[in-house]
């Protein structure tokens, strides 16, 4: 992939700026409950506000409209809090309407409400009305770069450039990767082993070690050592893909590291009795979390590495009695990290866990992408990526 331009690199004197950014954030009665991904769009709005930009127009998406207006998703909330917090000079506008604000930032009202965002066409009214807007296209909405909609891969403006949060998630997702310091350690997680294939295959070549937890570790385990796994997450298919795996790492030099404990509970809920075994787990018990004797050997390999990727929960972090794992490692990447090491933190679950549980600023990046920062991770580029002008 060319690297790509970045909107600091480009004159913005007098010109309308269109950003599409990632607003798609959680909001209870008309509270947003986490603002991380707006805030984090702040450094672009400003960058353009003190380079004399004409005006700047903010689209964005919440929630799945289908379509159509419904006002429990509109953006109004967003528009609110960026004018109260950042005192930013800012209208909502429908799109048809953007020609009657005459604020300085122009919010357009949430951009699948109309046909055709979702539901690309070439040469869809949406795209044309869009390009025809303003004079520079910046992409500072990583978190959903991956998808092939209207506003992501359609607005043809004559420059179109990356935002500082999209070059940052691509500087740490992308650069650092593709070229880091060693020792380097994957930590994987979550639920299955065939969500995670393509992203395992992609790092193989990269790492040094890989660390395997969550609900996916127990397909392994049973493949590794034909331990019984009781009712703990089984993945057929993925089972499947584990001498492929086993290759790969061998090819490549990968030491792969597996549980050797596990919490394990009488039912998946946060009520059921639980206990650590460290050896085969009983019919109807299942593994929620790593064991402490695990924890303690993954933080050995994580405390030596200099780069440390991680994607997935150790465990059901969402219940409090299977939060220890994920709490562990966090405590290590965390000293980690002060010690000198890169931390990058991807995918949906893993970034929330992080927040919630207060180790923001122990990472060196937290990316605000799920499923992009995913495939950026699987494929090494993103359509939203391909789309802006080369360097
Ligand atoms: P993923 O979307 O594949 O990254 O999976 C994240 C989800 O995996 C989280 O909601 C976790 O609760 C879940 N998870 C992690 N460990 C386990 C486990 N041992 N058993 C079942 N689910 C798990």
């Amino acid at each position: 992939m060319k690297q790509k331009k970045n909107v600091s690199e480009i004159n913005l004197d007098n010109k309308i700026i269109l950003i599409r950014v990632d607003y798609n954030v959680p909001i209870k009665d008309n509270i947003i409950q986490n603002t991380y991904r707006i805030d984090q769009t702040i450094q672009t709005i400003n960058y353009c506000l003190n380079n004399n930009v004409k005006k700047i127009i903010l689209i964005s998406h919440l929630g799945k409209p289908n379509g159509v207006f419904n006002e429990e998703l509109s953006l109004y909330p967003v528009k609110d809090y960026l004018k109260k917090k950042y005192n930013f000079d800012i209208d909502l506008c429908g799109l048809f309407n953007i020609q009657t604000s005459n604020k300085k930032i122009t919010l357009l009202e949430n951009i699948r409400f109309y046909n055709n965002e979702v539901n690309y066409i070439d040469n869809s009214f949406l795209k044309k009305y869009l390009s025809g807007l303003g004079d520079i296209f910046v992409n500072e909405a990583f978190g959903c770069s991956h998808r092939k909609h209207t506003s992501i891969i359609g607005i043809d403006c004559k420059e179109k450039v990356s935002g500082f949060l999209l070059q940052k998630e691509l500087n740490f997702l992308k650069y650092k990767i593709d070229n880091c310091d060693g020792p380097f350690v994957a930590i994987v997680g979550g639920s299955k082993v065939s969500d995670k294939i393509k992203l395992l295959n992609n790092l193989m070549p990269k790492i040094d070690h890989l660390i395997i937890g969550g609900g996916m570790a127990y397909t392994f385990l049973y493949g590794n050592d034909y331990l019984e796994i009781g009712d703990s997450l089984f993945d057929k298919e993925g089972y499947k893909l584990l001498d492929d795996i086993y290759n790969s790492a061998n090819i490549n030099n990968v030491e792969i590291h597996l549980p050797k404990d596990s919490v394990i509970a009488d039912s998946f809920s946060n009520d059921s009795n639980y206990k650590i075994c460290d050896g085969d787990i009983e019919d109807r018990w299942m593994g929620l979390d790593i064991g402490p004797q695990t924890v303690k050997e993954f933080s050995d390999v994580i405390k030596k590495c200099k780069t440390i990727l991680w994607n997935g929960p150790m465990g059901v972090f969402e219940f409090d009695n299977f939060q220890s794992g994920s709490i562990g490692l966090a405590e290590s990447i965390k000293e980690a990290t002060l010690n000198g090491s890169t931390s990058i933190v991807g995918g949906g679950d893993t970034s929330s866990f992080i927040i919630n549980f207060g180790y923001f600023d122990d990472i060196t990046h937290v990316s605000t992408g799920g499923g992009s920062s995913l495939k950026l991770l699987e494929e090494g580029t993103l359509v939203g990526i391909e789309f802006l002008d080369d360097e």
